[in-house]
C-alpha cells in the first residue's frame, strides 16, 4: 500500500473520525433549529470574574507562559476550595495541577497512568473523550453500562466487580454522569472505593458537575472515601462551574507522585494554557457560596422547565439529580431509534438533540435515548418545549 492510500487517521483513533455535534450543530444552523445539543450555557458567568480577566489581560499577567503547574493563586484557590467544601487538604506546590480544561485532564491522566494493553474499566455511557483518551493511550476500554431503574440509570455493582480482571488498570469515574444525569450515592461511591482499595486500582474521577447536584446531601468527591486520598485523581473545571467553557481552565488534584505522572505528560501536551483566565479562576473559586448556591438554583429552575416540557410532549423524562442534562426515553412516542429521531428533530420541531448512542459502544443498549441540555436560558427552553408539544 503506499502512503496516500493509506488512511491518515491512525487504527487507534479510526473510531473517532467525526463527532455526532459537529453534524448537529450543522443541521441546527441550517434549519434555525434552538441546539438542546451540546453542553453550552447561553449567557455567560459573572461579569466581575470576567473583568477580573480584563484586569489580567491589561496588568500584563498571564500573557506570556504561566508556570508549567499553574498559577500559585490559582493552586491555592483550587486547594482552598477542596478544603472549604469537602474537608479536603491538598498542598498547592505537589498536589494540584492546572491544565487546559478537564478535556486536557482526562487525556493527561489516561496518557500517563495506562500501558498499552492495560484495561480502563468506566462507566457507560461515557462521555466523549474518555474512550478516545483511552485509545490515545493504548488501553482497552471496559463498559460498565448504567441501566434505567425507576426513573434513572443506576449502576450495577455485582457488574462493575465483574468487569475488573488482573489486567485492569483503572477505574474512570464520572459523578455527576454526562449525560445520563446519575449522582452516584454515598453507598455506590463506598462500594466503588473499596473495590479500588481491594484490586489495588488508580481511580481517575471526573466531578465537572460538582456544583450541579441538585438533590440530596451535595456532591461527594471520591477522594474522601477511605483508602482513596492517595489512588485518586481528581479532576475539575472552571468551564461548568463558572459558565465560561471557551475558557479551558481545569485541574488535576491527587497525591504527589500522580500528579508528578500527570504533569510529564501535560507538559508535552499544551505546556501551559489560558495564563489570564487562571487568574480570573482563582477569584472565581472564592466567590461566596451564595454564587454557587444561585448558579445551582437557576440551573435547577432551568431543568423544571424542560422536564416538564419533555414530559407534556411524551418523553419518558430521567429527571437528573445533577449535570445540565436530560436523558429522554423516546419509545413512548413511537420511535425506537436515536438517530434517525435526532436527524429529524430540527425539521420535525425545530429542536436539536444528542442519540446517546454515541456514548456507548453497546449501540443497541444506548439506541433509545436522547439527551438535550438545559443550560439556556428560561425563554429558550419554554420555546424549545412549545415546539417539542407541537411536534
Ligand atoms: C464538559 C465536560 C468535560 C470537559 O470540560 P472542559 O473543562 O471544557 O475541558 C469533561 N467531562 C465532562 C463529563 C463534561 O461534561
Amino acid at each position: 500500500m503506499t502512503s496516500s492510500a493509506r488512511p491518515h487517521l491512525n487504527r487507534r483513533l479510526a473510531e473517532f473520525g467525526t463527532t455526532i455535534f459537529a453534524e448537529m450543530s450543522a443541521l441546527a444552523v441550517a434549519t434555525g433549529a434552538i441546539n438542546l445539543g451540546q453542553g453550552f450555557p447561553d449567557t455567560d458567568g459573572p461579569e466581575e470574574i470576567r473583568e477580573a480577566a480584563v484586569r489580567a489581560l491589561r496588568d500584563g499577567r498571564g500573557n506570556q507562559y504561566p508556570p508549567g503547574p499553574g498559577i500559585p493563586e490559582l493552586r491555592t484557590a483550587i486547594t482552598a476550595h477542596q478544603q472549604r467544601r469537602y474537608g479536603l487538604s491538598y498542598d498547592p506546590d505537589t498536589e494540584v495541577l492546572v491544565t487546559a480544561g478537564a478535556t486536557e485532564a482526562i487525556a493527561a491522566s489516561l496518557l500517563a497512568l495506562v500501558e498499552p494493553g492495560d484495561e480502563v474499566v468506566a462507566l457507560e455511557p461515557y462521555y466523549d473523550s474518555y474512550a478516545a483518551s483511552i485509545a490515545m493511550a493504548g488501553g482497552t476500554r471496559v463498559p460498565v453500562t448504567l441501566r434505567p431503574h425507576e426513573g434513572s440509570f443506576r449502576l450495577d455493582l455485582d457488574e462493575l466487580r465483574a468487569a475488573v480482571t488482573d489486567r485492569t488498570r483503572l477505574l474512570l469515574v464520572n459523578t455527576p454522569h454526562n449525560p445520563t444525569g446519575t449522582v452516584l450515592t454515598r453507598a455506590e461511591l463506598a462500594a466503588i472505593a473499596e473495590l479500588a482499595v481491594e484490586r489495588d486500582l488508580l481511580v481517575v474521577t471526573d466531578e465537572v458537575y460538582e456544583h450541579l447536584v441538585f438533590d440530596g446531601a451535595g456532591h461527594l468527591p471520591l477522594a474522601t472515601f477511605p483508602g482513596m486520598r492517595e489512588r485518586t485523581v481528581s479532576i475539575g473545571s472552571a468551564g461548568k462551574t463558572f459558565s465560561f467553557t471557551g475558557w479551558k481552565v481545569g485541574w488535576v488534584t491527587a497525591a504527589p507522585a500522580l500528579v508528578s505522572a500527570v504533569r510529564a505528560v501535560k507538559q508535552f501536551l499544551t505546556y501551559v494554557a489560558s495564563g489570564p483566565f487562571q487568574y480570573a479562576v482563582a477569584e472565581a473559586l472564592a466567590l461566596p457560596d451564595s454564587y454557587f448556591e444561585e448558579f445551582r438554583s437557576g440551573m435547577l429552575a432551568r431543568r423544571d422547565i424542560l422536564a416538564e416540557g419533555l414530559t407534556a410532549a411524551g418523553f419518558e423524562v430521567f429527571r437528573p439529580a445533577g449535570t445540565y442534562f436530560i436523558t429522554t426515553d423516546i419509545r413512548p412516542l413511537g420511535e425506537k431509534d436515536g438517530f434517525a429521531f435526532c436527524r429529524a428533530l430540527p425539521e420535525r420541531a425545530g429542536v436539536v438533540a444528542i442519540p446517546n448512542a454515541v456514548f456507548y459502544d453497546d449501540r443497541e443498549a444506548g439506541a433509545p435515548f436522547v439527551r438535550f441540555a438545559f443550560c439556556k436560558r428560561e425563554e429558550v427552553l419554554q420555546e424549545a418545549a412549545e415546539r417539542l408539544r407541537r411536534m
